[in-house]
């Protein structure tokens, strides 16, 4: 297997056991073997349910199952018709409820075990960015996961792939199965062109495997990296290996935004915004500007500080920097990893 840096690793999940578990003791057959989701083939319950179904979000399918189990005229099933009759509201409530929930919310209801497993959506890989360099770990994968945990109606729950990996896949033990996600997120063909990387949080990843390429490769390049979170005590990813990639002098530019370490709240646009008159002078000799991270606010708000910077600092019309930003996402001097 072979990667470069920018790919992602995919990864399969494994369920945790208890919730496995639960669902097993709520069907009347907790030994059968049940079809898989594609191949159909047949394997044991407690298998399909680790492995390849989706316990969470519940499905519609199966809300429609129990509605026609549950007794006509009864006070479950109109209130669980009126929340299927509105979309928006129906979205939110699977959302909001995994198997679990559903299953032991109407204990009554007595069920075999396909008739659950085939209103179950196949469980999907997650990716993840690599945050290393293969020139550097030819035998090795790092990635930098953020473990997805929040306590809901009394119980707390885990995203699958990110506490598979925190809490369940035992060390020293191979995680498969695994695959590489090629991407088109990569360094700059010339080794000499400018860097700017843009990686709050687990956005960080793809950038820690940038730079120990071009340390590596000894591209001559600068590279700028902006990474924020909220705390420096608790959440300062990679701290050491940064300190030793500045004093090494590969690591050129560094600007933190701590969001949470005072009263105003602090983030990369931020710091972006302060030193748009350099980063314009940057992207106006070529550097490549990547982002990493967030898809739903911060890669929009640097997006828009991006805009601002070159109408403000290029004395640029608002449409002219517009398409002068479209035209760098077309030749790749803007490119963007979000999720
Ligand atoms: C190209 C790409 C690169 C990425 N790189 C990284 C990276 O470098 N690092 C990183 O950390 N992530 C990365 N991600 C995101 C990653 O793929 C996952 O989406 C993320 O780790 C969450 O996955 P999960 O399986 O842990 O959570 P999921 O199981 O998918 O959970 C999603 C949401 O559902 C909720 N939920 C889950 N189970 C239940 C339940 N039983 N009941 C109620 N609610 C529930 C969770 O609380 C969470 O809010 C990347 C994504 C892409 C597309």
């Amino acid at each position: 297997m072979t990667y470069e840096c920018g790919d992602a690793l995919g990864i399969l999940p494994h369920h945790p056991s208890d919730l496995v578990h639960r669902i097993m003791d709520r069907v009347r057959d907790p030994d059968a073997l049940v079809p898989l989701p594609r191949s159909g083939e047949l394997v044991p319950l407690h298998q399909a349910l680790t492995q390849h179904y989706a316990l969470h979000p519940v499905s519609v399918r199966f809300l429609q199952a129990v509605q026609e189990k549950l007794p006509e005229n009864s006070s479950d099933r109109s209130q669980l018709e009126a929340i299927m009759t509105d979309p928006k509201i129906r979205r939110t409530y699977v959302v909001e409820r995994d198997y679990v929930d559903i299953l032991s919310q109407y204990p009554r209801i007595s069920w075999f075990a396909e008739e659950v497993t085939q209103t179950m959506r196949t469980l999907l890989p997650r990716l993840y960015s690599m945050a290393s360099s293969p020139s550097v770990y030819p035998a090795e994968v790092h990635l930098t996961v953020a473990t997805v945990r929040s306590h809901i109606r009394n119980r707390m729950r885990g995203g699958v792939a990110s506490t598979y990996l925190a809490d369940r896949l035992p060390l020293n033990q191979p995680i498969l199965p695994v695959y590489v996600k090629a991407s088109n997120f990569r360094l700059p063909s010339d080794p000499s062109t400018d860097t700017i990387m843009v990686g709050p949080g687990t956005g960080i990843a793809p950038f820690r495997g940038f730079l120990q390429e071009r340390l590596h490769t000894g591209a001559t390049g600068r590279n700028w990296l902006f990474f924020g979170e909220r705390r420096r005590q608790y959440e300062y990813l990679y701290e050491d290996e940064l300190a030793s990639m500045t004093r090494w002098g590969i690591l050129t530019h560094l600007d933190l935004a701590f969001s949470r370490d005072q009263n105003e709240k602090q983030y990369v646009q931020h710091l972006i915004e302060k030193h748009g008159n350099t980063i314009w002078k940057w992207i106006d000799k070529g550097a490549h500007f990547y982002v990493c991270g967030d898809a739903a606010h911060m890669a929009r708000d640097v997006d828009n500080t991006l805009v601002n910077i070159v109408e403000k600092h290029g004395n640029k019309k608002t449409d002219a920097a517009r398409e002068y930003v479209r035209a760098m996402r077309k030749n790749k001097q803007y490119q963007r990893d979000v999720y």
